[in-house]
């Protein structure tokens, strides 16, 4: 339901705000077309006085209408130069794994794109599974903003109605998909590593008490159901070359004066500048077992010899032998590279959901026992400090042979 109460003072404000046209002024108060309204909430935000209003059913209980399972597409943006414009990886991997759920519901997998042209999408994303990809086309989705991704993609959720929406847990997922989720009076589950079908609904796992408990989150009682998915917790599933997807362009009109933050200068800090641990192919990680930050330096030269990134455990962090953005695990960074190497970390469940799915795991302890071994194809029994300066000296000797 929306209303426009007496306190609207015919600014006009709302009419060119609206994508869909369906706002005109009527004897200087704004009149909304509810056939046209799609209740994307773009008019409630410009109106400076407060006086158009939308209610929402908590629950309606007849959900037979909201249908499919759509994936947030997210690509690199202006602050990746080598990589602007492309597809994020954990977009395919929400849609290899939003195929599987699909397929259980009987229901299209949908990929939603906004952006400033198509770049064969319908190629692209139906090889990796999507039946359907809806593309907004316009100039002001080049650069990522709150209120115009929200704007235009309530809009295509109050057109469309999806069963399922899922979001990547990046930085741009974690702020737009708890923007709708609030716009829409919908539940979200941030964080998830785990997506099932039970009974016809989403069930949403996630870590819970420190990692000590995976809890099942359902949202019976309001649609669409909304995760965010860590990257690099999915798998990618083998593209199918030659699918194609349905391509639907959609007609959303964007207003730019909804764009109330605007970036007027971005700063790379150098200290953080190079790292990039999620998309590393090899990360050599140290924690407290390697006593200090000093010591822990053996750790960077083995990373350099091999071409790969440094990582460190939570406990290597608070001790300061590397920065933050170096953390693996629950509260740091999920990883999966093809090689992890961990030297002096005993494999705390909260390490090991960030790293498990890496392909080889090679860990190095000198406790027999360390949790680290269960995860670990190559377990390696002895002192890091010593194993260490040993590989890189036979790794350059290989290199110079
Ligand atoms: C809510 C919450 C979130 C958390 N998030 C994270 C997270 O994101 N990432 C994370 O890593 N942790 C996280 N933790 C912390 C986690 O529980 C562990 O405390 C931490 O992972 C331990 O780090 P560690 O393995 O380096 O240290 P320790 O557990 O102290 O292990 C040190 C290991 O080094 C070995 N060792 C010692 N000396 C040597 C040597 N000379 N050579 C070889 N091996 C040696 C020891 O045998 C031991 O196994 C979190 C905890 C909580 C409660």
């Amino acid at each position: 339901m929306i209303e426009v109460s007496v306190k609207c003072i015919g600014c006009t404000k709302c009419v060119p705000a609206c994508p869909f046209g369906a706002i005109a002024m009527v004897s200087k108060k704004a009149v909304i077309n509810l056939e046209a309204c799609t209740f994307c909430g773009a008019c409630v935000q410009v109106c400076p006085v407060e006086a158009i209003s939308i209610t929402r059913e908590v629950s309606s209980k007849d959900f037979s209408s909201y249908k499919g399972v759509w994936v947030w597409v997210e690509f690199e943006d202006s602050t990746n130069l080598d990589k602007q414009g492309e597809i994020k990886k954990v977009s395919y991997e929400l849609l290899s794994e939003g195929r599987k759920l699909a397929d259980q519901l009987g229901q299209d997998l949908c990929a939603v794109a906004l952006s400033d042209k198509n770049s064969n999408y319908e190629k692209v994303l139906g090889e990796y599974g999507a039946d359907k990809v809806y593309l907004v086309e316009n100039a002001e989705f080049v650069q990522y903003n709150t209120d115009i991704y929200s704007t235009a993609i309530m809009a295509l959720i109050n057109r469309h109605k999806p069963a399922v929406f899922l979001f990547g847990a990046t930085v741009k997922g974690r702020d737009l998909a708890p923007r709708l989720a609030a716009a829409l009076y919908v539940g979200l589950t941030a964080d998830c590593t785990g997506l099932a079908i039970r009974d016809g609904l989403l069930i949403q796992s996630r870590p819970a008490f420190g990692g000590n408990i995976m809890a099942d989150i359902i949202a019976p009682n309001s649609r669409p159901q909304m995760s965010t998915v860590r990257p690099n917790v999915m798998k990618i599933s083998r593209p199918v070359t030659g699918k194609i997807a349905i391509l639907i362009r959609e007609d959303i009109k964007i207003d730019k004066n909804l764009r109330r933050v605007k970036i007027l200068e971005r700063k790379i800090d150098e200290n953080q500048g190079g790292v990039k641990i999620e998309n590393a192919n090899i990360i050599v990680s140290g924690g407290r077992g390697m006593k200090n930050k000093e010591k822990f330096k053996i750790i960077e030269e083995l990373a350099q010899t091999l071409g790969g990134v440094v990582g460190a455990s939570r406990a290597a962090v608070d001790l300061g032998f590397k920065e933050k953005s170096h953390q693996v695990g629950q509260s740091g960074t999920t990883v999966s590279p093809r090689l992890y190497l961990a030297f002096g970390i005993s494999g705390a469940v909260q390490h090991l959901v960030g790293m498990k799915t890496s392909d080889i795991i090679i860990a190095v302890n000198k406790d027999p026992n360390a949790s680290i071994f269960s995860v670990a194809k190559y377990a390696v029994i002895g002192d890091a400090h010593e194993i260490a300066p040993k590989l890189i000296e036979a790794l350059r000797k290989r290199k110079k042979g």
